[in-house]
């Protein structure tokens, strides 16, 4: 299959299909073919102007639909993706790479996500606090914030602007969504579904088009009152100040550089297949990918041993295929990363014990053999630089005070990963981690009632949960005086 039949290429604003003011069409690449898969309208700013006019238009009559009457239009949305899931899943894999059995089950988290929300804006309490004066009475009351936009990156399409798009809408706010620029067919086909809901015109727009214009349309325009963002800490870093103009409301998921700790405890083998999974998926290229492994030190050897077996396992090929359990990098200069971080790895002594190279046997698209590099050093750049790669470090330590010193030695703080069976280690371990997502056994730690989000330099904020809730709405504080 080289192009993807797609019904709609166009942008989604008030309630319809439209062509970028411009005219702008941008090629979406598969990067396991490097053949251009459609094309797409690519806007900028005046296409980011009249979704925001639109998301305004529509946001009185949205905002007091009763909540019960919203959150039944995402759970039909979310049946309806389920329906659809190798439809949105096809696009997924050919824009993006991830195998077909990893976009489904990102198909279904989405709609689990609009669930989640659906049901949970239903309580979105306020509070009544006793007043110290007799005559008074204090309530609080929650509002929703308004017209939201949210930019996500190209690794998770669908499931990232969920997060985003679930709260706002079921919390009654409108919401204009802008994806990674690559990646924008899984979400255009989720627009087509969105359309089939009958929204209300404005609620919900779809903008395709320059990061930079539309980010900064998204600042300066007072329609829009919040941003969530997920994305590079580097960006990130950018929002923060050009948000200071307007104080604009931000959430921002960014960047992490997760250790995981393996005690001696364990089954090795048992430990090092979960390893290897956990970090070859979606070939290392996600924020929460398990990124550093320290294997305490009587164990160290067998355990890169396992880790190397478990790797030589993983079949690369086109995520489409069958048995394929790593599809190619995202695009060409992902994989040139990969292999300028594992050059730099070996010029500073790292042993390469499995991949370490571009696979030179598929003649087209960015394909990297999962790499396995044992004596690391701090000084290497992929030890603290994000290196979102199928490249697998593993080092060593003795005591758990020096795990946790270890572990906590970076600037991101987003996921964390403790493998053992001793329950005084593991909860030293959460305890002593500075990282806001900690998967303990577990590398897969993500679910809609889960706050996701992280520490330090990886981010502002929650997502999911009801603390991702938090971030779509205002409080009142509500004071009466009685006669
Ligand atoms: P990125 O370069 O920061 O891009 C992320 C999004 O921002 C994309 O939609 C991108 O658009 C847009 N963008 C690019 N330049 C921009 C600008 N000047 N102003 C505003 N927006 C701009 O990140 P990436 O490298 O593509 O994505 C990977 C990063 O995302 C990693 O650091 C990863 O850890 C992080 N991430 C974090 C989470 C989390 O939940 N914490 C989840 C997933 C990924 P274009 O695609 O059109 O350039």
């Amino acid at each position: 299959m080289t192009s993807l039949e797609m019904k709609r290429t166009q942008l989604y604003i008030n309630g319809g299909w439209v062509e970028s003011e411009s005219g702008d069409r941008l090629d979406v690449i598969n990067p396991a073919t490097e053949e251009s898969l459609a094309t797409v309208s690519y806007g900028g700013a005046s296409d980011a102007r009249r979704a925001l006019e639109a998301a305004q238009a529509a946001l009185p009559l949205w905002r007091q639909t009763n909540v019960y009457e919203r959150a039944a239009k995402l759970k039909q949305l979310a049946d309806m993706i389920r329906e659809k899931v190798d439809y949105l899943a096809v696009a997924m894999t050919m824009e993006q790479g991830k195998p077909l059995p990893e976009a489904k089950a990102e198909t279904m988290a989405t709609a689990g996500t609009f669930e989640w929300f659906a049901e949970e804006a239903k309580r979105a309490y306020g509070r009544t606090i006793p007043h110290s004066a007799n005559h008074k009475r204090l309530i609080t009351m929650r509002h929703p914030v308004g017209v939201c936009a949210s930019v996500s990156p190209w690794n998770f399409p669908l499931l990232l602007q969920a997060r985003k798009i679930g709260p706002a809408l079921a919390l009654g706010c409108t919401s204009v969504a802008r994806p990674a620029s690559q990646t924008p067919l899984c979400m255009i086909r989720l627009f087509e579904l969105i359309e089939e809901l009958d929204l209300p015109p404005g609620v919900a727009n779809l903008v395709v088009g320059s990061p930079a214009e539309m980010m900064d349309e998204f600042m300066n325009n007072r329609i829009c009152r919040k941003i969530s963002f997920t994305g590079s800490t580097e960006i990130g870093k950018t929002l923060v100040q050009q948000s200071s103009a307007q104080l604009k409301r931000l959430s921002l998921e960014l960047g992490g550089h997760a250790p995981v700790i393996v005690f001696p405890d364990v089954d090795i083998q048992e430990v090092a297949k979960a390893s290897v999974i956990g970090k070859f998926r979606n070939n290392g290229q996600v924020c929460i990918s398990p990124t550093r492994f320290y294997a305490h030190q009587t164990i160290q050897n067998d355990y890169l041993v396992s880790c190397v077996e478990e790797t030589k396992k993983l079949k690369l090929g086109n995520g489409l295929e069958e048995d394929v359990d790593i599809g190619p990098m995202f695009e060409a200069k992902a994989m040139d990363k990969a292999d300028a971080l594992v050059s730099d790895a070996k010029t500073k002594g790292a042993s390469c014990l499995v991949g370490g190279s571009r696979a030179t046997r598929f003649e087209r698209g960015y394909f990297y053999e999962p790499t396995v590099l044992a004596d690391v050093g701090g000084d290497m750049a992929l030890m603290t630089e994000e290196p979102f790669a199928p490249v697998m470090p593993v080092l060593d330590f003795d005591t758990i005070d020096e795990a946790i010193q270890k572990a906590n030695d970076t600037k991101y703080g987003l996921a964390a990963y403790v493998l053992t069976n001793d329950l005084s280690a593991a909860f030293k371990m959460a305890e002593g981690l500075e990282f806001g997502i900690i998967g303990i056994n577990d590398t897969v730690p993500s679910v809609p009632q889960a706050p996701f989000g992280g520490m330090k330099e990886s981010g502002i904020g929650r997502e999911c949960s009801i603390e991702g809730m938090d971030a779509y709405l205002e409080t009142k504080s509500v004071s009466i005086a009685l006669n």
